[in-house]
């Protein structure tokens, strides 16, 4: 794409190459539960991690919600947590979503606020119609406080489970979203299955470590599919969410809302809370509707490996908070 170098040298192929090992790396530290007890009980952990979550209990998300609304941010609410092993905890996320959506609607933060769902929270590796009784239960707790839920993606696995889930959801609740990752080859043809009218699609990069068999590897490679993706859902029917934070593609979004005549009330663009924010206030400026993805809740870790895995320069907020308590 434009503004890549063309012709990278050594030191450019050196330092994607170490950029790649550092990235692989910092996905491995998020399955390791050495390495979580370690960063969890570090004494800078939590100043990093209040960056990009909004606090451990419901009270906090509230708080957070009603700011970003109150900056004409929608905002989407995920309870962090992910590989639910037991019944019981996956039951335990479904009661935290109802709370959530009852507090949502009781507080006047319906429909501005919605919530993401990630189905591993609610049983799905190891028990797939317990996750699809607890999401149905949530969507129809959001029906009830006039709002949506989002299914988010999670690895490549569990993809096919969750677009069947999406489907038999979306049977009694239409306006159930989900997610696609533009860095799985399958999307395109994925994108074309869901752009149907009523269908809601937030289009990523996708955030996981993936085999070269179902995954782009390159960068230039996953953008290309983006931009293919992202063609294929503004032209449809349905409502696409495009989630990113590359200011490209943000431009390519803009210009693609013009060229298919999409008024901002027929998409949105949706980025992560805590990054770049002064761009999703310009946005939001600029009349678009722009929905800031709120994470709360004690399981933040595999959340913040994540982040500091797609931009490693994050790990600088490591260093500063270090640094402040020396
Ligand atoms: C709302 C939302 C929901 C998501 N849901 C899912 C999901 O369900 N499943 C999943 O796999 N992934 C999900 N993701 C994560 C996503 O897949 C990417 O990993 C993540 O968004 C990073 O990709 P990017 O498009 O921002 O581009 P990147 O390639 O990470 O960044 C591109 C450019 O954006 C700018 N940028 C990025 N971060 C910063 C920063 N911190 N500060 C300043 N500039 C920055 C820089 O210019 C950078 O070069 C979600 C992301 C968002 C925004």
């Amino acid at each position: 794409m434009a503004g890549a170098p063309a012709a990278p040298g050594p030191t450019t192929v050196g330092g994607r190459y170490a950029r790649l090992m550092l990235r692989s790396v910092i996905l491995a530290a998020s399955r390791s539960s050495q390495v979580e007890r370690l960063i969890a009980t570090a004494p800078f952990t939590r100043d990093v991690v209040r960056r990009f979550v909004a606090g451990s209990g419901t009270d906090d998300a509230l708080r957070a919600t009603r700011e970003l609304v109150a900056d004409g941010l929608a905002v989407t609410l995920d309870n962090l947590g992910e590989d639910t092993v037991t019944a019981e905890q996956a039951t335990a996320t479904r009661d935290e979503y109802l709370t959530l959506l009852r507090m949502l609607s009781g507080a006047g933060l319906t429909p501005a606020a919605e919530v993401s769902v990630k189905l591993s929270a609610l049983g799905q590796k190891f028990d797939e119609q317990l996750a699809y009784d607890n999401a149905r239960a949530i969507c129809a707790a959001a029906d009830e406080a006039g709002t949506t839920v989002t299914l988010d993606m999670e690895d490549h696995t569990t993809t096919d489970s969750t677009l069947d889930i999406l489907a038999k959801l979306r049977k009694d609740h239409p306006s159930t979203g989900a997610v696609l990752q533009a860095y799985l080859r399958r999307t395109e043809s994925d994108c074309r299955e869901l752009a149907g009218a009523g269908s809601r699609v937030r289009l990523c990069k996708g955030a996981y470590k993936e085999p070269e068999s179902v995954a782009y590897q390159s960068a230039r490679e996953v953008d290309k599919s983006y931009v293919r993706c992202m063609n294929v859902l503004m032209s449809g029917a349905g409502y696409p969410m495009l989630a990113t934070h590359d200011p490209r593609l943000i431009a390519i979004g803009e210009d693609r809302a013009r060229w298919f005549d999409r008024s901002p009330d027929r998409f949105e663009f949706q980025m992560l809370y805590g990054i770049r924010p002064e761009e999703q206030t310009r946005l939001v400026g600029e009349g678009y509707t722009v929905r800031t993805y709120l994470p709360y809740g004690e399981d933040w870790y595999g959340y913040l490996m994540r982040r500091l895995a797609e931009r490693p320069a994050n790990l600088m907020f490591f260093g500063r908070a270090l640094m402040s308590r020396t």
